[in-house]
């Protein structure tokens, strides 16, 4: 039997390796989330630079492989047993070998998070292309959540691959139609480029960016235009009580933009997950006498 027959046959160990696939790739979406808006600014710098018709920098080389990962206090290089997903933070305590410096949190968490929703896609949908799907929409959408956290960017570099990859697996149907999937992502953009310049044409100010259009283009190529008003609804209702206790909490003023991209995400996971049978029970409960 091959690898891939054992995997269909054994529930469990599907499961199993695709909890280890999460994460691993959950430690290589932290190096992502890191370095991603760092390569983007530097980008951004360059192309300035030669605009103002200045002689461009040899900069150091920074991207998603190179330099190595190292202790942003000492500098101590991360060796493999460093770097094995949530064990070794465990087995550090959290602190650098080299210095000592406390490691964030965030890294094993995301981890964790990345390992757990993946063993839950394989549960939930069995061995097949779905939960193929699933995982590579998991990992995009956790990018893309910890960095609009950080830098309120979400990058067209994640979106648009994630919109295209949806639309290729709907070739065939995976998740809906190719019909659903191409409106989904039209409508899923236009819907809120509407809701900004309403927004916008109101009051002055933007309430969005153009990366949250694209994320819920996205999410409309994966899971067709069926799905975008429960999106929508899902993260409206966790944005709006998310900010409610921000604002209560006074950490942020009524100005400080709130991301919107996490919870496009959230709703697009909780979607992905039970979009069918929410929009059945929904649709029952209207139709009821
Ligand atoms: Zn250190």
């Amino acid at each position: 039997m091959s690898f891939l027959e054992t995997l269909q046959a054994a529930p469990s160990a599907f499961i199993g390796v695709c909890l280890f696939l999460g994460l691993m790739v959950g430690s290589f979406l932290n190096v992502v989330i890191h370095r991603l808006p760092k390569m983007l600014e530097l980008g951004w710098q360059q192309q300035c630079a030669e605009l103002r018709g200045e002689e461009p920098v040899a900069a150091p080389t920074y991207n998603l492989i190179t330099p190595r990962s190292a202790c942003p206090h000492c500098n101590h290089a991360i060796r493999a047993w460093e770097n094995i997903p949530v064990v070794s933070y465990l087995l550090l305590r959290g602190k650098c070998k080299g210095c000592g410096a406390a490691i964030s949190p965030r890294y094993p968490v995301i981890e964790a998070i990345s390992g757990i929703l993946c063993g839950f896609a394989a549960w939930h949908f069995g061995f097949g292309w779905p939960a193929a799907g699933a995982l590579l929409l998991i990992w995009a959408l956790l990018a893309l959540t910890a960095i609009d956290f950080d830098t309120q960017l979400l990058p067209d570099d994640i979106t648009l691959p994630l919109l295209w990859a949806g639309l290729l697996f709907n070739l065939s149907g995976i998740f809906t139609d190719l019909a659903s999937a191409v409106l989904g992502a039209v409508f899923g953009y236009l819907t809120l480029w509407c809701v900004y310049w309403a927004f916008k044409l109101a009051t002055g100010k933007e309430g969005m960016g153009y990366g949250d259009f694209k994320l819920l283009a996205a999410l409309g190529a994966w899971l067709g235009w069926q799905m975008l008003p429960l999106i929508i609804l899902l993260s409206s209702l966790v944005g709006a009580a998310v900010g409610i206790v921000l604002m209560v909490a006074a950490r942020h003023g009524r100005n400080v933009p709130i991301p919107f991209g996490p919870y496009l995400a959230g709703g697009g996971l909780i979607a992905l997950f039970w979009g069918q049978t929410l929009t059945q029970n929904y649709l029952q409960l209207l139709s009821a006498p």
